[in-house]
């Protein structure tokens, strides 16, 4: 890494954050940002304006008043002028594509920011748009992977593969099913999803470093393929950072419902911040839910993006079913904290879709997950929370809106999970795991010390 830049020395550490869309890519992004600044590391940190959803600016706002010394800087994203993939393509995928038609703007932005940084991360899906800057203006910039370091395989290599997704054959992941790919990228026609995965995955080789917000320990044949060049050739040094714990920002929501449960008896059902789960499936599930014979608590969604969603919750389930839920568990159409509902003690079991973010939250408070993964990396990641012992995952299930899986196979799955003890305490032992590991990174100087460590140029 060069001591100075284009923009003058550098100072002994400030480092700028540029987090793509989506609360999956700016939570890990907040909690490493707050992480920094408890290392006294000076840290900027990027937001675009205006963000895809509601929750990401409710979040940003809980983030600043809580980290006044991070200075925040808005990229103002352009007008979008020429979206060449298809109108079937995910809102959070368009976003992404805005933010990286407006990177030009970029530059300017990080030539005006004093001290000049040390070093950037970048969200993955802005690698392929930012990398080129960042060199001309000789910052180092390192990735930020916000899933599994498993699916970092299929990321970096895709661009090799894509001619050929018949016989899937990831290096170092021979095992992979075709169908736990996920499906855009195994259609002939091109989708952002595709794009974005060759331009970014091709990308990775030129940047400075990668990091994953994932345990040593849990993948490390994964990490060892990375880092051993038998995944690709010339891929920068890639850092397990996590399990990035949760940050004050993230305050506790009152939960007076769960205060009254018996410690372990509810189980905590939602599928994330941008999968919406279709009205016949969702009777089913919360059928399911009321049959299963443990308490629940239920966050229901049926649009990808929150600015989308007036409707109230007895419109989207109905009187019948709003009813029997009362009697059983609560269900809820808005934004929960769901760091808060994790560690409650009351919560024994996740039905979960596994986005990564919610897979490393299950791990950090020790709660099992029953996995029902609906689009991308999450068959990925559901493999994973099964082969540790985290979970159990009913493959037959498909993805997300591929069949409708009936009330009686749901409640049966719960059933199973909830009653499983193995996967209690395998969960009660993956959370001691992630927090020892954070103190043994500390005193030997390893993932994110060492990497605070090096931008410190101690
Ligand atoms: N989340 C939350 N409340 C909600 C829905 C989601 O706090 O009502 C958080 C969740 O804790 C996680 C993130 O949003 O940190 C979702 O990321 P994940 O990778 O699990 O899934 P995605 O939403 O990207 O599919």
């Amino acid at each position: 890494m060069a001591d100075t830049n284009e923009l003058g020395p550098l100072p002994s550490s400030h480092i700028t954050l540029l987090p793509s869309s989506g609360m999956g890519h700016l939570t890990p992004f907040l909690r490493l940002a707050g992480l920094l600044a408890s290392c006294n590391v000076k840290v900027t940190f990027i937001t675009r304006e205006p963000p895809v959803s509601l929750a990401e600016s409710q979040i940003l706002c809980h983030f600043f008043s809580a980290f006044p010394q991070i200075s925040q800087e808005k990229l103002h994203l352009l007008p979008l002028d020429n979206l060449s993939a298809g109108s079937e393509d995910d809102p959070f995928y368009c976003h992404i594509e805005v933010i990286r038609q407006s990177s030009q703007l970029l530059s300017s932005l990080l030539r005006s920011l004093s001290p000049p940084p040390s070093a950037i991360v970048t969200d993955m899906s802005l690698t392929a748009a930012v990398v080129p800057i960042t060199e001309a203006l000789k910052i180092p910039n390192f990735i930020f992977f916000t899933s599994s370091a498993t699916m970092l395989i299929l990321f970096v290599s895709f661009h090799i593969l894509a001619g050929s997704m018949d016989g899937v054959k990831i290096p170092s992941l021979e095992a992979t099913p075709r169908s736990w790919i996920p499906p855009p990228l195994l259609q002939d026609k091109n989708n952002l999803l595709k794009t974005y995965i060759i331009e970014n995955g091709k990308a990775m080789t030129k940047s400075d470093g990668i990091l994953v917000n994932t345990l040593d320990s849990i993948e490390q044949s994964s990490l060892l393929a990375l880092n051993g060049g038998k995944v690709i050739k010339g891929l920068p040094s890639v850092t397990a950072i996590g399990l990035l714990p949760p940050c004050c920002f993230e305050d506790n929501q009152p939960l007076t419902w769960l205060d009254d449960q018996p410690a372990g008896s509810v189980v905590y059902v939602s599928f994330g911040s941008r999968t919406a789960i279709s009205r016949e499936q969702l009777r089913e599930l919360g059928n399911g839910l009321v049959g299963c014979g443990y308490k629940f608590l239920w966050v229901v969604k049926d649009k990808k993006v929150d600015r989308e969603d007036g409707e109230e919750l007895v419109d989207v389930i109905g009187d019948e079913l709003m009813e029997s839920v009362k009697e059983k568990g609560v269900a809820v159409k808005h934004w929960v904290n769901q760091e808060s509902i994790l560690k409650h003690p009351a919560v024994g079991g996740f039905l979960s879709h596994c986005g990564w973010n919610s897979v490393t939250e299950a791990m950090w408070h020790g709660v099992r997950v029953l996995a029902w993964p609906q689009h991308g990396d999450q068959k990925i990641n559901a493999n994973l929370v099964t082969s540790i012992g985290l979970g159990i995952w009913e493959k037959s299930w498909g993805w997300g809106g591929e069949q409708i899986v009936m009330r009686e196979q749901i409640a049966e799955k719960v059933r199973q999970m909830m009653g499983n003890e193995f996967l209690r305490s395998q969960a009660m032992c993956i959370r001691e795991e992630a927090r020892n590991r954070i103190e043994l990174h500390r005193s030997s100087k390893k993932g994110l010390t060492e990497l605070i460590k090096m931008w410190k140029k101690e």
